[in-house]
C-alpha cells in the first residue's frame, strides 16, 4: 500500500468511502463493486488524480482488503497519490473528521471533502470547487431542481412547499479552507452533533457563510443497483478510441492425458508441451488484448525464462491483460478465437470454453465468441503435432 510520503500540498482530498453501501444489493459495499470491470472507487480516485493532490481515503473497519483491490486497479501514479487509507466512524460526519485529521502533518491550505460514490466528477467541476475555496473559504456544489419539493410530516401528509426557486441539491466535492473545516468538525464532535449529512452543514452549523457553485447533472451519487447501468451508460460515452488487437499462439503436442483448451481441462490422448499450463487459445487472446493496448506481448509480460511461470494457469495472463484495460479507463467490447486442431473435438466443450472465458475476463457471454477448426489434415495441426489458436481482441479506450 503507497503511504510514501507527500511533499507539502496546497489542496488534499478526503474521499469518504466509510459507508456499507449495501443498499445497491451486492455482495461487497457498493465503492467496491465492479463498474466498467474495476471497483467504483477506482474510478473515482482517477478522476480525482488529475489534480495530482494527496488523497486521504476514510474506509470502513475491515474493508483494508477489499481497498486493496481499488489500488490494484489502478497505475502506479494514481496510486501514488492516496494516502494509507484511515477507518472512519459510526457516522459520515465522524468518518470526515478522521480523515481530516488524518490529514494534519500536511497543512494543506485548501481541502475537497468528495463521496466515493461519486465516481466521475469532471475537471471542471473540481476546479470550480478549489476556485469557490480559495474565494469563499466554504462552498459546494449545488444543483437547481427542477422537481418541486415537498416538506412532510409524520403521518406522510404534505406539510409545506418550499419555493423551488430557492432550493438546491447538493453534491460533493465541497471545498473548504482546510482549518476552518476541521475546526467546525472538532466542534460540531466537541457538543455531540453528530448526524449533519454533508460538511457545508457543519460548517454552516459552525456559523460560517457557505458559498454555492454550479454542481454538475453528470455527477451522479451511485446508490441503487440501476445507478450502474445508468453511470456505465454515461462513461461508455467517452470510450470512442475504438481499437483491434491480434493474437496467434502455437504449442506441440508431447506425453499427457489432458490439454488445457480456454481455461478448460479435456482429456486428450496427448498433452501440450509449455512453460505454463500451455493453454494456447488463452495465450493467443492474452496477445490479442495486449496488441490492443499497443503494450507488448504475452512474453514481455510473463517471461518465460522466470521460473514462477513455470507449469502456471494460464488464466491469470489473460486477466492481468483485462486489468490493463482497466488501468486505461477502458473496457473489452468483445474477445473472438479460433482453435484449429484434429483432436480433441473442440464442440462439445465450446460452452464451457465461451463460458470460462466470459469468467476471467468479468465479461457477459455475449461478448466472447470461440470457434474451432481443423486443417483438412494440412500442415502440422493437420498432422496432429500440436495446436494452434487465433484470437481478435476488441476494445474501447478514452482518447
Ligand atoms: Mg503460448
Amino acid at each position: 500500500m503507497a503511504a510514501a510520503p507527500h511533499p507539502a500540498s496546497e489542496i488534499a482530498i478526503v474521499l469518504v468511502a466509510a459507508g456499507k453501501g449495501l443498499r445497491a444489493g451486492g455482495p461487497v459495499p457498493k465503492q467496491y463493486a465492479p463498474l466498467l470491470g474495476r471497483p467504483l472507487l477506482a474510478h473515482t480516485i482517477e478522476a480525482l488524480s488529475v489534480l495530482r493532490a494527496p488523497i486521504q481515503p476514510v474506509i470502513g473497519p475491515g474493508d483494508e482488503p477489499l481497498f486493496a483491490t481499488v489500488l490494484d486497479a489502478l497505475p502506479a501514479e494514481m496510486r501514488a497519490l492516496c494516502r494509507a487509507p484511515v477507518t472512519g466512524g459510526d457516522t459520515r460526519q465522524a468518518s470526515v473528521l478522521r480523515g481530516l485529521e488524518a490529514l494534519g502533518g500536511d497543512q494543506p491550505q485548501i481541502v475537497l471533502i468528495h463521496d466515493g460514490a461519486r465516481c466521475h466528477p469532471a475537471t471542471q467541476l473540481l476546479t470550480r470547487a478549489i476556485e469557490a475555496a480559495r474565494a469563499h473559504g466554504a462552498a459546494i456544489p449545488g444543483l437547481v431542481v427542477s422537481d418541486t419539493i415537498k416538506q412532510v410530516d409524520a403521518q406522510g401528509f404534505v406539510a409545506q412547499t418550499p419555493e423551488r426557486a430557492t432550493l438546491r441539491a447538493v453534491q460533493t466535492p465541497q471545498s473548504f479552507t482546510y482549518s476552518l473545516i476541521l475546526r467546525a468538525h472538532q466542534f460540531a464532535a466537541k457538543e455531540n452533533i453528530q448526524n449533519l449529512t454533508d460538511d457545508g452543514s457543519v460548517a454552516e452549523w459552525a456559523g460560517h457563510k457557505v458559498h454555492l457553485f454550479p454542481g454538475d447533472a453528470a455527477n451522479l451519487k451511485v446508490t441503487e443497483a440501476s445507478d450502474f447501468a445508468t453511470m456505465e451508460r454515461l462513461m461508455s460515452a467517452d470510450l470512442t478510441d475504438i481499437r483491434t488487437g491480434q493474437g496467434y499462439d502455437v504449442h506441440a503436442f508431447g506425453p499427457g492425458d489432458h490439454v488445457w483448451l480456454g481455461g478448460v481441462k479435456i482429456p486428450h490422448t496427448a498433452a501440450l508441451v509449455g512453460h505454463s499450463d500451455a493453454d494456447v487459445l488463452l495465450h493467443a487472446l492474452t496477445d490479442a488484448i495486449l496488441g490492443a493496448l499497443a503494450d507488448g506481448d504475452i512474453g514481455s509480460h510473463f517471461p518465460p525464462s522466470d521460473p514462477q511461470w513455470k507449469g502456471a494457469a494460464s488464466d491469470q495472463f489473460l486477466r492481468h491483460a483485462v486489468s490493463l484495460v482497466g488501468k486505461r479507463g477502458g473496457k473489452i467490447a468483445h474477445l473472438d478465437g479460433t482453435l484449429i486442431c484434429e483432436a480433441p473435438k473442440v464442440g462439445p466443450h465450446r460452452d464451457a470454453i465461451r463460458a470460462r472465458i466470459a469468467e476471467i475476463c468479468d465479461l457477459p457471454l455475449h461478448r466472447v465468441g470461440v470457434k474451432a477448426t481443423t486443417s483438412e489434415g494440412l500442415g502440422f495441426t493437420g498432422r496432429r503435432e500440436g495446436i494452434a489458436a487465433m484470437a481478435l481482441a476488441t476494445i474501447r479506450l478514452p482518447e
